[in-house]
């Protein structure tokens, strides 16, 4: 049994649906496909929440209206250009409509009470992938296949109530998919699973995280000890680094397990840095794929590699970002600050990326420019002691990060990334320490991160 998950932009419209389709059918092997919504509609969705929630009540149903006509005709279209066999097509369109007339009341509520909790918003969001599942068996079956759609929580998957991004809970959620899934499988059925929704123990609907479908399909790989996990994206797999900044760019053909955490956490965006636990601790084998390209190799995940061929693999780079530096002598004198920093700001959920070596008298990290404002706002409330002099913040930087197990056993790579850089002409802000062996990341100003990529690209990538 293997699990193929495909993302919003290989389920993007009609067409790209039917060409998932065609991957799935010619897949001989019993498979469970997990989807992502179809391209950009969870975003939309978080567009729209966000915008109604602070509308004045007397616009709240006419752009909900506006909304829902715009997320009912994408949908349509899709269903129509997916599913030649018309009655196939007249059974899933209703449904269709069903939940959009749902969503279309959310949304008003979510207006009219002018409140939008992290709970609302999963329920919001949730109808991205409810609506796709729905499309995606439709293509199936007019295909032959017997598909059958399902919510990751009426798969069996279990979350506790951590909404926004909530959390598996492994030892229920293993027999309960198990129970749901096995005898599906058995009677010839292909389950079609939501990606990214899921319920907790009350059936209320929790998602994993934004881009979360791929964690979906690594812990339904994991429940049911599947022999594969494929991830079906729009590039040939996970690249050597990113293709608009060095030209030479290629995918990489096999990585380890911890390798391709590191570069899916330090920005290369292809797959989720969560999915890897599942697939790792189980030992299955990870496939990133291009839905484009079904003939093209793309990248093998897994836990020993055979040859490896370059020392470092890949070189990534983490835009948006912001480099913080708490300073001043109060740090040497107040117990435990870098822990009380650091907890107030995960208690936020912000959530931060690096952290550089610290010493008495300053403490510097990066977090996501997003966070920023209310990040310096939260230290300076807990810092308001003598002998701070505040936090130093520092915009328009980019984390560099170089990838590869081949690191740890070999002497001065990190003197060679070094040498590299300053060859290049580029100043370098800050070193972090590395999150485990096999990454070295660094920040330098934005306008110097291209020189920076390039110049690693060309002297370690064979
Ligand atoms: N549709 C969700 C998102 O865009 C989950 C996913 O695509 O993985 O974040
Ligand atoms: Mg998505």
């Amino acid at each position: 049994m293997i699990v193929m998950k495909f993302g919003g932009s290989s389920v993007g419209d009609g067409p790209r649906i039917v060409n998932v389709a065609r991957i799935v059918k010619d897949t001989k092997k019993p498979k469970i496909v997990v989807v992502s919504a179809l391209g950009g509609v969870t975003d939309k969705l978080v567009n729209i929440a966000t915008k109604v929630v602070d509308l004045p009540t007397l616009v709240v149903e006419k752009e909900v209206d506006l909304f829902y006509r715009d997320i009912l005709i994408q949908h349509r279209e899709a269903l129509e250009d997916a599913v030649p066999d018309r009655r196939v097509l007249s059974e899933l369109l209703p449904k269709i409509i069903e939940l959009l007339d749902q969503l279309r009341i959310g949304l008003l509520g979510v207006g009219y009470l002018e409140d939008l909790s992290p709970r609302s918003m999963d329920y919001i969001t949730s109808f991205g992938e409810r609506l796709s599942v729905l499309v995606v068996e439709g293509a199936l079956r007019s295909m032959g296949v017997n598909a059958v759609s399902l919510t990751g929580h009426e798969a069996g998957m279990i979350t506790d109530s951590n909404f926004g991004s909530a959390r598996p809970i492994h030892s229920k959620s293993r027999a309960k998919v198990k129970r749901v899934l096995i005898p599906l499988l058995k009677a010839g059925k292909t389950p079609v699973i939501t990606g990214f929704v899921s319920g907790n123990e009350n059936a209320k609907i929790t998602t994993l995280g934004r881009g979360g479908s791929d964690y979906t399909a690594s812990l339904l790989g994991n429940y049911l000890s599947s022999k594969e996990v494929q991830i079906w994206t729009d590039v040939e797999g996970i690249m050597t680094t990113d293709p608009r900044i060095v030209r030479e760019a290629k995918p990489i053909e096999t990585l380890s397990y911890v390798e391709a955490m590191d570069l899916a956490y330090f920005g290369a965006k292809v797959i989720h840095s969560k999915m890897i636990e599942p697939a790792m601790v189980a030992g299955i084998p990870v496939w990133v794929k291009n839905s484009f390209k079904p003939e093209s190799k793309g990248t093998l995940i897994v836990r020993d590699q055979k040859r490896i061929k370059s020392v470092i693999k890949s070189v990534t780079i983490k835009k948006d970002v912001a480099l913080l530096t708490v300073q001043g002598v109060g740090m040497a004198e107040t117990p435990n600050i870098a822990g009380r920093i650091f907890s107030i700001l995960g208690g936020n959920s912000i959530n931060i990326p690096m952290i550089s070596g610290s010493s008495e008298s300053n403490l510097s990290f990066i977090v996501n420019q997003g966070d920023l404002e209310k990040a310096v706002d939260l230290i300076e409330n807990e810092i308001e002691a003598d002998g701070f002099r505040g936090v130093k913040v520092k915009e328009n930087v980019s984390v560099i990060t170089v990838v590869g197990a081949g690191m740890a056993g070999t002497k001065g790579i990190a003197a060679k990334v070094f040498s590299t850089i300053s060859k290049a002409n580029v100043n370098i802000i800050m070193i972090a320490q590395g999150s485990s062996e096999v990454n070295i990341s660094f920040v330098v100003k934005d306008s110097d991160s291209k020189k920076a990529v390039k110049a690693l690209h060309k002297r370690f990538i064979k």
